[in-house]
């Protein structure tokens, strides 16, 4: 029984496929995944961009394969890459052949858009000789005609039959490794897809919000579809689709998993807003731990507010905990409890040394277990 019941998200049971060595559904940690935008033909230009994903912690990263010039790119790409890279083919099979035999880890592909079966049957062969999952990329703004004539317009069944229907092809052909994504612009009809999606399989989901918009809006749209997938259970992987850098995509990402308590990585800033009583500048001092702290992976949580009104209680619930005094003598609080205080001089200094020994300290220990 936990503690804090209110906290608990019970995650939907879903079995375990592999995307190269990231395992994706059942008991796995939910992976973030980004997009490049780069021509994937230009590997140097496309290997820059994943390594900044990688720096800011991206599990998968997708590349676009729309002609054989990306294909050709690929196992260049592959190998300067960390993590496993998604080829993405539409319609046109041979890609899907040419990158499953290049390294990609997985190939987005819609079965039912490749043609014959014959072809279908192919690409499950490329798949399988070379230990390549699948994704089943479902959109509402590419749907199947028959689906649309059916249905009228893009509609919750409509993407659940679409993907099913998708489904089905593989395993009829003894493929089962595979992930299903229900995207769609409109956050309703995507979480109404998603649940649809997930009452009716246990395939591992890869949730998103198709096309989402910029980063700020993007963003909060992003939060509010996946979110309340996320914190219902439902998704295995995530994108969050921005019109963004992709690093942009993956940091958000992360952010979505950490307010819910389903990934851990870096620090958690807890800062007030700040108003009359700040005894220091909160809104610029956050922002340069920000930029200060990104080289810390290690999970843990800093609390930086601007007076006694909050400032305490947030410290005693966190890593370190700084709270704004008067003639600028501030409170430092070490896990949960009071320390020393630090003045306007050095302050952002003196808690990035706080931070960096506290993760020190922490992969210490977690090197000993
Ligand atoms: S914690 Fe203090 S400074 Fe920050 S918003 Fe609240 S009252 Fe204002």
């Amino acid at each position: 029984m936990s503690i804090r019941p209110w906290r608990d998200i019970s995650r939907r049971k879903s079995r375990q496929i592999m995307v190269g060595n990231v395992p994706v559904g059942g008991d796995a940690p939910i992976s973030v995944q980004t997009m490049t935008n780069t021509l994937t033909s230009d590997a140097g230009a496309t290997i820059d961009q994943i390594r900044r994903a990688e720096d800011a912690g991206v599990d998968i990263v997708r590349v676009s394969c729309p002609d054989t010039e990306s294909t050709a790119a690929m196992p260049e790409i592959v190998r300067a890459a960390n993590v496993p890279i998604v080829a993405d083919i539409h319609f046109h099979y041979k890609r899907a052949l040419e990158a499953a035999d290049a390294g990609a880890a997985c190939l987005r592909i819609n079965p039912g858009n490749i043609g014959s079966e014959e072809r279908v049957r192919e690409v499950i062969r490329a798949a399988k000789a070379n230990g390549c999952s699948m994704r089943i990329g479902v959109n509402a703004g590419s749907l199947e005609k028959h689906l649309l004539d059916k249905y009228g317009e893009p509609c919750p069944d409509a993407l659940v039959e679409s993907a099913l229907e998708h489904a089905r092809i593989l395993e009829d052909n003894d493929f089962h490794d595979f992930k299903i994504s229900v995207k769609a612009s409109d956050v309703f009809l995507a979480v109404a897809a998603y649940q649809g999606l997930a009452d009716s399989t246990d395939y591992p989901l890869h949730l998103g919000i198709t096309e989402a918009g910029g980063l700020r809006g993007g963003t909060v749209k992003s939060s509010i579809g996946m979110g309340s997938l996320l914190w219902a259970g439902i998704g295995d992987t995530i994108r969050v689709s921005l019109s963004a850098e992709p690093e942009e995509e993956v940091k958000v990402g992360y952010e979505m998993l950490k307010s819910l308590g389903l990934r851990h990585r870096g620090v958690q800033i807890i800062s007030c807003p700040s108003c009359a009583r700040q005894a220091f500048p909160v809104i610029k001092t956050v922002e340069l731990l920000e930029q200060r702290l990104q080289h810390i992976h290690t999970p843990m949580s800093l609390s930086i507010i601007g007076c006694v009104v909050n400032g305490p209680g947030e410290a005693r619930e966190t890593d370190i905990g700084v709270t704004g005094g008067g003639n600028g003598n501030h409170m430092v609080y070490l896990s949960g409890v009071t320390d020393h205080k630090i003045k306007d001089d050095n302050f952002v200094d003196h808690v990035v040394g706080l931070v960096e020994a506290k993760a020190a300290e922490i992969e210490a220990a977690s090197n000993q277990s």
